[in-house]
This record gives structure tokens, C-alpha cells and sequence, in this order.
């Protein structure tokens, strides 16, 4: 159906389509010259006509010029998004615009700023965060044209990039940091940084290429690093002379491929052994360096979500282990990435079924600091409760936690969050995994998945559980801190 008030619309959007062509010829003629610093300017700001004196633009040293003249505005520079952000590659950020809710986005690396014009908070990484003034759309009346403005001191901090004013030269610098370390490799700090001195792998960046360019993949699970780059350079990162690599006993290959607008390299060590990687970058260069994980990391953690695959572990009540044990680690994962503490490996983070030596034999690989199991029960309907699993004789951590005192601990966090009945520990020496992982290892049991209330709460209770080993972990390293 078509009403009146449409018809209505639709006419005036033709007489806006016609105004608007005449109007892009008169632009034509006049936007021959850039906003010249100094010069006042009137704008359109946050609906009222003002004259604005223009303030200059730096961005690694280099002056940039812009149509739309940046301003001060509340004691903040203001400067178009799209001048200083989008035509400046070195800077390293993408610029978005939805005209639809006037939504700003800035994105550097894992940084991300989301604002909204005129509106005086906006989303730093997901957080809200009061702005110290509004983004906004502006008319500029010479150049008939709205630009979208940012606050620079602002977004360029929260993009990771340094921010200063001239007031002598009236301008304001926005400069890349000369040495950033991406930490994106699993996200934990590392003990040692790859550096001009120190690196198995040294990758010159192409021109253009900004710090925080590409993210990086510790993909242990098939012994290798990937370093992710928007754009296709596969020719450039292939080509001899633009990579050095400093072989050793366990460099396997270096490659490079290019699917769906990205580039991808491969750093692989030896299949037999799983290495982890410090990687960091100059304005030139990328640096990567592995060693064994507990040369790079401080506290090492092994998690694993009990069965998977073909083994579907205990069911019942409509419930499935696997699935139950996978959520829970899952769970904790998602603590751990955003805590960079800590080096945790996975021995599964989908369904799939890694054998019981392979869960092991990651522990051992990788030197864990702690070992966890994690499983669901099943008995009779009437069984209840929570319990942990231990081996009386079996390893010790490399700081001297022994595995009783580990399961005890982990035992306690669980049960505080189940508060099923407390079953205790049990010493279950012949289990696989506790019995061959070369540290201080556990299994818990979270409760009984053949009792029908208690599954029932379970399935409701995940992610909660989840908190709560990841709880016991950080609680148990400032009770037994990694001595390395
Ligand atoms: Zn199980």
C-alpha cells in the first residue's frame, strides 16, 4: 500500500536529488584549495554557524592537509576522522562511517573505538567510556560538504598511537609508537621479546604497512605461528631478501599464502617439539622468537575438556559429557584471554577426540605448571555429588605443588560452586592422564549426569563452573608462583 504522506516523501526526495545535482557542480568549482592553517573557517558545530581558526595536521612527522579544517572545540582538537585517519596508512588504523545511526569505528591492531555523533560517550574495546567531548558531523559552508571530527588527543590514545600538541606551530602530531610488541600470540605476556638482536625470523615490512598491522596465532596444535596481514603482499613476504631466518636445529619452513584479502605467513619449528613465540615489531620490522614455552611464558596451564568426538563420555538425562566439558573449559578460556598472565594450552576447543596419551603428552610437551581434567559423573540415578581425582604418586610441579595439594585446591573452588555433596577427593592412581602428565594433574567430577536434578543444574551451571577453575588457577599460582 502506498498513502499520501509517501507519495509526499518521494516527491521531495526528487526536488533533494536535483538541488543536490546542481549543487556538486558548484562544489566542483570551488574545491580546489585545502583548509590552510590559521585561516577561520565557518561550520556548521553541533547546530549553530560559528568561525572556527584552522589548526594544522601532523601524522609521523609529515604535514598533512585536509578539506575539512580541524578546530578546537571544550579545549580539544578536533580533526577529521577521514584526513587523519583514512588517508594515512603509516598510522596503521581503519576509519568507518554508518551514515544509517551516525556510528563512528576506529580499529588499530586489537583496538577499537566506537562513538556516536554528538553523543558524549562512546566504546573503547567494548567498555563505555565518557569521551572528553563529542565526535560530530559538521557542515562546512565552503565546502557545502558534513565531515565527520574526532577528538585526537582521545583516539589517538586509545588506538595505541602517541598524540601531542604544538602550540607553536599550532599543530597537532599524531606519531605511530617507535616499537610495539604484539602480544596477540594466545594473548600472554612473555618473559623475553623478539628484538634486532634476539629472533629466530626477521620480517621486513613493506612501505605503508603501520604498526599493529597484523595479528599473530600460536596454532600449537599443528607446531606453527600465523601471522595474519590485511591486504595481499604474498608476492612481497615471499621474496628472498625481505625475511631472514636464523636456522637452527628446529626451523622447519617458512611460507606464505594469500586467501580472502588476507596474507598469511608461516613460521613452523620442528613437528616434534611445540615452541612458543615472542613476537614484536619496529616501524621496519617484524621480529619473531621461539624457544620452549617456559623459556617464554611464566605460568603454564594445560586444560582439558574430558571425551570428545566418536567418545561421547557419560549421557544421560538428555545430557552428553563431552558436550557438558567442553563448555566448562570453553568457559575458563574466555577468562584466560583476557588475562595475560597466563599461557594456557587446550588439549581440545571443539569436538574432537584427542587420545588420552596425546592429553598428556601436550602437559609434558610444553612443561605445564598444572594439569586439569575436566569430567562429568555418572552412576545410579540417586548418586551425588562433587568430586576430585588425584594420583598419590604422582608428579610435582616444577615449583613443588604436588598433585594432592593442587587437586585440593581445585577441589574446593568446584565444590563452592556446585554445592553439590562434598564427595571428597579420591586417589586414583591408575588413571591415564594422571598417572603419565609430568606435573601436578587433577580431575575433577563435577557431579552426576545420571541424576536427573543434578544434570539439570549442571547444564544451567557451565559457565559458572568455568569461572571457578579458572578461580582455582589464579589462586593456586599466588599460593605456588613458577620458579623460573
Ligand atoms: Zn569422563
Amino acid at each position: 500500500m502506498i498513502n499520501r504522506k509517501k507519495i509526499t516523501k518521494l516527491l521531495t526526495t526528487i526536488s533533494l536529488l536535483i538541488a543536490l545535482a546542481f549543487t556538486t557542480t558548484n562544489v566542483q568549482v570551488q574545491a580546489a584549495s585545502k583548509a590552510v592553517k590559521g585561516t577561520n573557517y565557518k561550520l556548521k558545530i553541533a547546530g549553530k554557524a560559528q568561525y572556527k581558526k584552522c589548526l594544522g595536521i601532523k601524522v609521523n612527522g609529515k604535514t598533512v592537509s585536509s578539506y575539512a579544517p580541524s578546530f578546537s572545540r571544550s579545549s580539544t582538537s578536533m580533526y577529521s576522522a577521514y584526513y587523519v585517519y583514512s588517508k594515512n596508512k603509516t598510522l596503521g588504523v581503519t576509519y568507518s562511517y554508518s551514515s544509517k545511526n551516525k556510528t563512528i569505528t576506529l580499529k588499530r591492531g586489537s583496538k577499537k573505538i566506537t562513538m556516536y555523533c554528538e553523543k558524549t560517550y562512546g566504546y573503547v574495546n567494548g567498555k563505555k567510556t565518557k569521551l572528553p567531548t563529542p565526535a560530530r558531523r559538521v557542515y562546512s559552508y565552503k565546502m557545502k560538504k558534513y565531515y565527520i571530527y574526532v577528538p585526537g588527543y582521545f583516539t589517538a590514545k586509545n588506538l595505541g598511537l602517541t598524540y601531542s600538541w604544538s602550540s607553536s606551530s599550532q599543530s597537532g602530531d599524531f606519531k605511530t609508537p617507535s616499537t610495539s610488541t604484539a602480544s596477540s600470540t594466545g594473548g600472554a605476556n612473555t618473559r623475553v621479546k623478539a628484538s634486532s638482536s634476539k629472533y629466530s625470523v626477521r620480517i621486513k615490512k613493506p612501505s605503508g604497512l603501520g604498526n599493529g598491522a597484523f595479528t599473530t596465532t600460536d596454532d600449537y596444535g599443528n607446531r606453527r605461528l600465523r601471522i595474519k596481514i590485511k591486504g595481499n603482499y604474498k608476492n612481497y613476504f615471499a621474496t628472498k631478501g625481505n625475511y631472514t631466518i636464523k636456522t637452527d636445529k628446529y626451523f622447519r619452513s617458512y611460507s606464505v599464502t594469500y586467501s580472502s584479502g588476507y596474507t598469511y605467513i608461516y613460521i613452523r619449528p620442528r613437528k616434534d617439539v611445540i615452541k612458543a613465540y615472542a613476537v614484536s615489531e619496529t616501524s621496519s620490522y617484524i621480529y619473531i622468537y621461539y624457544d620452549s614455552p617456559t623459556k617464554i611464558y611464566n605460568r603454564i596451564v594445560v586444560m582439558d575438556a574430558g571425551h570428545g568426538g566418536s567418545d561421547s563420555g557419560a549421557t544421560g538425562n538428555g545430557y552428553v559429557e563431552k558436550t557438558m566439558t567442553l563448555k566448562i573449559v570453553l568457559a575458563a578460556k574466555s577468562y584466560f584471554d583476557k588475562n595475560s598472565n597466563y599461557k594456557v594450552y587446550y588439549t581440545r576447543t571443539s569436538d574432537t577426540y584427542p587420545s588420552l596419551s596425546e592429553r598428556s603428552a601436550l602437559a609434558n610437551n610444553v612443561n605445564a605448571d598444572r594439569f586439569i581434567s575436566v569430567h562429568i559423573n555418572s552412576a545410579s540415578a540417586s548418586a551425588t555429588g562433587t568430586e576430585t581425582l588425584y594420583n598419590s604418586s604422582g608428579y610435582k610441579s616444577s615449583s613443588g605443588l604436588k598433585s594432592y595439594t593442587w587437586s585440593n585446591k581445585i577441589h574446593g573452588y568446584v565444590k563452592s560452586a556446585t554445592k553439590f555433596k562434598n564427595r571428597g577427593l579420591v586417589n586414583r592412581p591408575g588413571l591415564a592422564v594422571l598417572r603419565n602428565t609430568k606435573t601436578a594433574s587433577t580431575l575433577t567430577e563435577i557431579g552426576f549426569i545420571s541424576n536427573k536434578t543434578q544434570a539439570k543444574t549442571m547444564n544451567s551451571n557451565l559457565t559458572v563452573y568455568g569461572k571457578a577453575i579458572y578461580n582455582g588457577i589464579i589462586n593456586s599460582f599466588s599460593s605456588y608462583p613458577s620458579k623460573r
